[in-house]
């Protein structure tokens, strides 16, 4: 199947009509009393209900949409704290979709003949090792992967053949490509040494601060990539570096407005996928929880496909005086004071009639504290004016707290835990809980 050669409504129905015949998604639709053969336009695909999290953990078995015999391979993800959701995959939809990968690096990269150092999983069950490897393939790129380093010998090894082989090309995600800057550090080596000439960072928002030291400590030009288990490559950037151009022959992506559901044309909202390519598992709007901002503007490399900016987790939130405030916007104040990390904690507590929220911020910065702190408030006041227009009417209080660098708690891959804690006991009676664990982008 070429998918240029369809218009989109009838890939869309094409796959929606596949998941109609797998027993979930039938059930799904008798008990909403729809039928896939009546949709006419993309608006009205647009009002198929979403796919979520939990009917994915909860259903899994009753997903594929074709006999057993025909899927080729097994994913899964958001396993390590409840249970995995697992998704299978045909070899055609594997190909298909490292295909658009590849095409898309290679039109603005040329990785023809070049290697490309894959620090990713490749021995689990994620499924970028596997696409990746192919998309590299299918285009005439070379690859080598590397997957978790467990051990000094793995760590020297790696950096023996990047000293060796002078790759052309890396990935990982954030966490990763900061902890082999260590191990480099460790062996006395100079990451700028390899040559390399593009770092593609994957998994993880990317904070500016973040992508600027990493282009520093590498000599490399960061490329930023999307994709997830649940649907494989969503959107890469181009030379441009200006956004993620969703691979729309692979994934058809929607945003739309986290609370009411309705499509965001231009600005920021949740991502909601559906896959194009993967006849075993065929994924119709899947509400990835995932925020992002997307644009509709033609790019300046010529590109007229949408562009995405990742932004944080849907539960990622706090609702005040009626109105959700997303880690993102507080992401954005801190990117603009250079003296301060990405770093930070925002928490919530309901004391004596009133809101307090306690902003805790990583910082290295020594002097001037209390001027610092007041900074940070007069910029976030500015950026989000309902948090002061709140405080100015008496109904919350903000603090804001500079801290040590690496006190906040972290993850296994590194990130701040718990970014945003409501501790407010009517919020937690009253929200709906969240699927709370990330959607394992790749
Ligand atoms: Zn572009």
């Amino acid at each position: 199947m070429n998918n240029k050669q369809k218009p989109l409504l009838e890939l869309l129905k094409d796959m929606a009509l596949l998941a109609a015949k797998s027993e979930f998604y039938s059930k799904r639709l008798k008990s909403l009393n729809l039928d896939i053969n009546n949709i006419s336009s993309l608006e009205e695909f647009s009002k198929l209900p979403f796919i979520t999290s939990p009917d994915m953990r909860e259903h899994s078995k009753t997903f594929p949409a074709i006999p057993r015999e025909e899927i080729a391979a097994l994913f899964a993800s958001g396993g390590t704290t409840g249970k995995p959701k697992i998704m299978y995959w045909t070899e055609e939809g594997l190909d298909e979709s490292a295909k658009y990968v590849g095409l898309h690096i290679d039109r603005f990269f040329n990785i023809r003949g070049k290697l490309c150092i894959l620090i990713v999983p490749g021995d689990n069950l994620a499924i970028v090792g596997t696409i990746m490897r192919r998309a590299f393939y299918s285009v005439g790129g070379m690859t080598a992967m590397m997957g978790l380093m467990s051990n000094h010998d793995q760590k020297k090894e790696l950096i023996d053949v990047m000293k060796e082989e002078n790759p052309y090309f890396m990935m990982g995600n954030p966490a990763r490509l900061v902890s082999f800057l260590n191990d480099c550090k460790a062996e006395g080596v100079d990451p700028k040494s390899f040559g390399l000439k593009y770092i593609m960072s994957t998994s993880e928002v990317l904070q500016a601060k973040l992508k600027r030291f990493l282009e520093e400590s590498y000599g490399a030009k960061i490329i930023q990539q999307a994709g997830m288990t649940e649907v494989s490559g969503i959107g890469i950037e181009c030379s441009e570096f200006d956004g993620m151009h969703i691979l729309e022959d692979a994934v058809y992506v929607e945003v739309v407005d986290p609370v009411s559901g309705k499509p965001i044309k231009e600005g920021v909202g949740e991502v909601v996928v559906s896959n194009l390519v993967n006849t075993a598992y065929p994924l119709v709007r899947y509400q990835t929880e995932d925020l992002a901002r997307i644009t509709y503007l033609p790019c300046r490399c010529g590109l007229t496909t949408p562009r995405l900016w990742y932004k944080c987790r849907t539960s990622e939130s706090i609702d005040i005086e009626g109105q959700k405030i997303y880690a993102y916007q507080i992401d954005e104040v801190l990117n603009t004071m250079p003296h301060l990390s990405s770093h930070f904690s925002l928490k919530v507590s309901h004391v004596n009639g009133l809101n307090n929220i306690l902003i805790q911020v990583e910082s290295d910065s020594k002097e001037h504290t209390k001027i610092n702190e007041t900074q940070v408030k007069d910029s976030l006041n500015k950026a989000i004016p309902h948090l002061s227009d709140a405080e100015k009417a008496g109904k919350i209080s903000i603090d804001i707290k500079l801290i040590k660098i690496e006190t906040l708690p972290r993850t296994p891959r590194g990130k701040v835990s718990n970014r945003i804690v409501d501790e407010r006991v009517w919020y937690k009676q009253q929200a709906p809980q969240p699927d709370g664990q990330r959607g394992e982008i790749f």
